[in-house]
């Protein structure tokens, strides 16, 4: 099993030097709260956490699972204690405000925070995880009493929450949801209906669970239109904080799954549950979209936690595994064999992990610094500023989750390959990664519907390619001031020609999709790919332009640190980012090769 080491180093250097948190978080109005000395505390306590608790239960969770019995879901062993000494910690509300008991700090650092974590332990972060999901919406939604209510128990993490939007027949088409909300004259409302799929829907770490419900009011208007939302607690809250009886929402059974076992996945049932409206009626769909830019990037998080911890995995042995001689000649002469490191085929398994773990944590971070500032204009009240930034967090949102995720799943399977038959057997742990990683590009939006919000609503239907021409902008700026520098114009050049090529393709797609309507979504996963390589080149490339500054004038590595950023920057240019030119081929044929065929034709043996 890999043993799980906060990436510190490259942490300090993303935040102190890359992008500099400390001038960002002077720009916010809780900011002050971050010093240098906070935030150094919180990454060497995270760290902690992560290596010294989450990570020992990460492979025995898996093998345990959790249990169902007659509707009580048990965790794995040790995670209810990993869980009290994460509330204990007050880890939950790091970035929630301190009305409410939290520490009121910048939400970039609970993503610094929950990356480190998520690596660790995916199936524990999952918990933590889905109560930020409720949180968000009470905080953003809900009324004062509301707030007052729920969030002291949530922010500590003593009471935990849940998103319930899946139904059997609906997972992305939320348009068809099913479970009703009939009014009562107290103003609640009773819920009926059956969610599936409900992570953290029941389990033993939290003394109370607070369901964020989608669900119809008896007229609603049919689909997207007539849906609202509702705050179901499992017990019902007493005036003075202690819990009351229980309300008829009850767990059916969890599901038996392929990865993040130790995570709870409930099908639950709301039998007349006591429901609270949250927000308005019939605008529980718009209301859940808001938040959708900042849950998704939590799970894009989950992209860079599989390929680290699969590169935490293969990097040793790889250093370790002897095989065969380096083709350039005898590396290890006193062994057998050389270690398999020294070819180049391992080398490229290797590099893409660190390349997609590195390049997309850069990604992350730089999105983090959008959140912030969409949150700070929801704390200061400014409407217009929140949706400013929103919009702007908003193109990369698809991109960071379809993309970083498929490209973790990649670096989960390559990590496996480093160990060759061995990564396949449970032993070392690497096929653990693998199905832990996959669910990834599944919640939270498919990776084919991230590509359809990137192309159809970011990018045609919403901006005419606008998002892309401004983005493109930043690129070509970035460019200009790096083609003087002799080191960088070669990275300069590649992205010169990728900002053309990506406003051409989005030109195209646009004339064609005006006559083949179904191009925009034949087009979209080559587009969200293109896109997500586009991007990432873009962070390797400042990454590298840093990096040669600091190495010419001092920074607070090791120049080896810094050589090696400039070395990983190259190989994803020469080695990853050519496979945008397959995407970008693909993507601009018409959709004909993939519609013409007759549905009956498919198959002719059933
Ligand atoms: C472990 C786990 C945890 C989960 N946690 C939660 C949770 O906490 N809360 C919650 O509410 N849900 C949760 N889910 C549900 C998850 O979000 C859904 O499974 C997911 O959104 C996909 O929905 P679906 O399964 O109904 O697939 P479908 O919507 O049926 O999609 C099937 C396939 O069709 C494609 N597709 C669908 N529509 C289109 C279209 N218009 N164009 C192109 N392609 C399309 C999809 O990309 C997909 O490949 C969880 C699921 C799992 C497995």
């Amino acid at each position: 099993m890999p043993t799980y080491k906060a990436p510190l180093r490259d942490v300090r250097f993303l935040m102190n030097e890359m992008f500099d948190f400390q001038a960002h978080f002077a720009t916010l109005s809780n900011g002050a709260l971050a010093d240098s000395d906070t935030v150094d505390m919180i990454l060497e306590g995270t760290a902690d956490l992560c290596e010294n608790v989450l990570a020992p239960i990460y492979q025995s969770g898996d093998e345990e699972g959790c249990h169902f019995d007659n509707g009580v879901v048990t965790t794995p062993k040790g995670y209810k204690a990993a869980y009290d000494q994460f509330v204990q910690g007050g880890w939950q509300g790091l970035s929630y405000p301190e009305q409410y008991g939290g520490q009121g700090l910048p939400m970039s650092l609970n993503l610094v925070k929950s990356e480190m974590m998520g690596t660790a332990n995916w199936s524990f972060t999952m918990y933590p995880g889905l109560s930020s999901g409720c949180m968000n919406t009470i905080l953003q939604y809900g009324t004062e009493e509301q707030k007052d209510t729920y969030m002291p128990k949530l922010v500590e993490g003593t009471w935990s929450g849940t998103m319930c939007l899946t139904e059997p027949q609906c997972g992305t088409d939320l348009g068809q949801v099913k479970t009703r909300a009939e009014p009562e004259a107290d103003g609640t409302y009773k819920i009926f209906g059956t969610k599936i799929f409900i992570s953290a829907g029941e389990h033993d770490l939290a003394e109370n669970i607070i369901h964020i419900v989608l669900a119809r009011l008896p007229d609603a208007p049919k689909g997207t239109k007539g849906i609202s939302l509702f705050i179901v607690p499992k017990f019902m809250p007493k005036a003075d904080g202690t819990i009351g009886e229980r309300n008829p929402v009850t767990c059916g059974s969890i599901e038996h799954k392929m990865g993040i076992r130790a995570s709870a996945t409930a099908v639950l049932n709301f039998d007349g549950a006591v429901g609270y409206l949250i927000g308005e009626p019939n605008k529980g769909l718009n209301a859940m979209f808001t938040f959708m830019n900042t849950a998704r990037i939590g799970t894009a998080v989950q992209g860079i936690a599989h390929a680290e911890l699969s590169y935490q995995g293969s990097l040793p042995y790889a250093k370790e595994r002897m095989s065969m001689r380096a083709l350039s000649g005898k590396k290890d002469p006193d062994k057998v064999a050389d270690a398999i490191i020294h070819h180049a085929d391992v080398r490229r398994l290797l590099l893409t992990q660190k390349a997609v773990a590195e390049g997309g944590r850069a990604m992350i971070y730089y999105a983090a610094q959008l959140a912030d500032k969409m949150t700070d204009g929801i704390l200061k009240g400014d409407h217009a500023e929140y949706e400013y930034w929103d919009d702007k967090l908003g193109f990369y949102t698809p991109i960071l989750k379809g993309f970083l995720t498929e490209m973790g799943l990649e670096s989960a399977n390559l990590g496996m390959q480093v160990f060759g038959g061995h990564g396949y057997i449970k032993e070392h742990g690497m096929e653990q990664i693998v199905r832990d990683a996959r669910i990834s590009t599944l919640y939270e939006g498919t990776t084919g519907i991230q590509a359809l919000d990137l192309l159809g609503r970011k990018v045609l239907l919403g901006s005419r390619g606008k998002v892309v021409r401004d983005f493109t902008g930043d690129i070509l700026k970035f460019c200009g001031r790096q083609a003087s520098h002799k080191n960088m114009r070669g990275f300069a050049w590649d992205l010169t020609k990728i900002c053309a090529q990506w406003n051409t393709l989005t030109l195209r797609l646009m004339l064609m999709a005006r006559k083949d309507r179904d191009v925009v979504s034949s087009a979209s996963n080559d587009y969200l790919m293109y896109s997500g390589y586009a991007m990432m080149a873009y962070f390797w490339a400042q990454m590298a332009a840093k990096s040669f500054e600091l190495l010419d004038k001092g920074g607070k590595e090791q120049p080896e640190f810094y050589q090696a950023k400039i070395q990983t920057a190259e190989f994803f240019f020469e080695r990853l980012l050519p496979r945008a030119q397959g995407h970008a081929e693909a993507m601009i044929k018409p959709s004909k090769s993939l519609m013409q065929m007759d549905i009956s034709n498919f198959s002719f043996d059933y």
